[in-house]
């Protein structure tokens, strides 16, 4: 027998069972986006690679070590590690936010060379949104209303903080940044003790903010203080983000020390956080990024936008709600022996299929006694078994069964199915 071959390392299959819960999931997060009038778009899971480096930027964990990159015809290409960037690469190139106001959603794989963990994965999965063309924190307030509805669908409002932040515009950023650095190289025996936030006081000393080192963040938190260097626009666009998230009775702890791992974000950063899942528990985290679509070529822009992580929201849902109705996989299974039977039985599946569209009508297609076939019909979970033989063939009748309730085998007219089967589903 020759060797099985494996799946790549941090990518994982999803089994027809599992799949049902991922399409629940799938289901509230397009409803939801939906009901906000967001429209959905749909962009190539392969980019050029400088689209990554110019739009996330060269000092993020992504872009420095996280990208699966390779060249073909002498191009480099990576297969897209976040949404955002595809999404404004989109937008420009189409023309679809040339002056005009965009709310855009998406939902895909994604792709990141990181260590596979519970909840961290090579390939995972992305729902997001991205508003163009609003400069207002009215953008930003509706989206975290947004979030937090769906958490609510999902039944995980309780299990999720909201964490938000401002991090100003980029001169903010310039002079904290150099105040950060300056107070940071009194405690260089700390930052040694980690070299990630070592490396990064040259590279991106900001990300040193949410370093998991407990000694340094002691030392942290005696620096200077972001809100501090705010300019008055974004504390005046911060302070009406907050008070309408105040009068929607939305809760948040302001987060200082929260400026999130890409470079696109300027004033609003926020993420929804749960202590269920262990080490990774950011399950979705956005921002505003008012120069990013003038940084990849299109005429200026704003934006604000989140995307959250599905395989931790489908693990929180797992955790907190486990009694979430999935639909049954097959609600209607059909077996039948005997002469004739075989035609009569693909007629009267397809007619149900014609008259009860929602129903899941299976039928047993491999042959064998009623026995075996009733065994099948049990396995599949379904509610109701129909029985056709050659007595029912040729009185027009079909027998109905209960699988699951107390309920007597009845036969009757083949004219009267479907008002049994409607009031029996119902
Ligand atoms: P983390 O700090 O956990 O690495 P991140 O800041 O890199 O997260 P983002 O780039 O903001 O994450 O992506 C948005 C969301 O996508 C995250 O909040 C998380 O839910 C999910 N996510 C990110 N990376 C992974 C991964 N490797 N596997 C599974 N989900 C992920
Ligand atoms: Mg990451």
């Amino acid at each position: 027998m020759s060797k099985t071959i494996q799946a790549i390392r941090g990518m994982n299959d999803c089994s027809p069972t599992e799949t049902l819960l991922w399409q629940w999931v799938e289901t509230q997060i397009r409803q939801t986006f939906a009901s906000y009038g967001y429209a959905e778009i749909r962009s190539p899971i392969l980019e050029a690679t400088a689209l990554f480096e110019r739009g996330v930027g060269e000092a993020t964990d992504i872009v420095e070590k996280e990208m699966f990159t390779f060249v073909r015809d002498e191009e480099s290409l990576t297969m897209r590690p976040e949404g955002t960037a595809g999404c404004v690469r989109a937008a420009i190139q189409n023309g679809w936010i040339y002056n005009q106001e965009q709310r855009l959603w998406y939902i895909g794989p994604m792709f990141r060379y990181e260590r596979p963990q519970k909840g961290r994965y090579r390939q995972f999965h992305q729902a997001g949104v991205e508003i163009f063309g609003i400069a207002n924190p009215e953008a930003d307030a509706e989206l975290i209303l947004l979030t937090a509805r769906l958490w609510e669908k999902l039944g995980i409002r309780q299990h999720v903080k909201l964490q938000l932040n401002s991090i100003g515009g980029l001169e903010v950023r310039t002079q904290y940044r150099q105040a950060l650095v300056a107070f940071l190289q009194n405690h260089l025996d700390v930052l040694k003790q980690d070299p990630d936030s070592e490396r990064r006081l040259t590279t991106n000393p900001l990300r040193i903010l949410d370093t998991k080192n407990q000694a340094l963040q002691n030392v942290l938190n005696h620096a200077p203080k972001l809100h501090d260097f705010l300019d008055p626009e974004s504390k005046a666009h911060f302070e009406k983000l907050c008070q309408i998230l105040d009068q929607m009775g939305i809760e948040y702890e302001i987060n200082q020390k929260l400026v999130r791992g890409l470079d696109y974000y300027n004033k609003t950063v926020f993420e929804w956080v749960t202590t269920a899942l262990g080490a990774q528990g950011t399950v979705c985290g956005g921002g505003r990024y008012d120069g990013l679509v003038a940084q990849l070529g299109g005429h200026a822009s704003e934006g604000v936008g989140f995307a959250m992580g599905l395989e931790r929201l489908i693990l929180l849902v797992q955790e907190v709600n486990p009694n979430v109705t999935l639909p049954r996989p097959v609600d209607i299974y059909i077996v039948y022996s005997g002469e004739g039977t075989t035609e009569a039985a693909f007629q009267l599946s397809e007619t149900l299929r014609n008259a009860l569209p929602q129903q899941r009508i299976m039928l047993h297609c491999s042959g064998g006694n009623f026995k075996k076939q009733f065994k099948r019909a049990d396995k599949s979970g379904a509610k109701l078994a129909l029985v056709l033989g050659e007595s029912e063939v040729e009185n027009q009748t079909v027998v109905v069964k209960d699988l699951f309730g107390e309920a007597e085998q009845i036969t009757i007219p083949q004219s009267e199915l479907i008002n049994e089967l409607q009031s029996r589903l119902a």
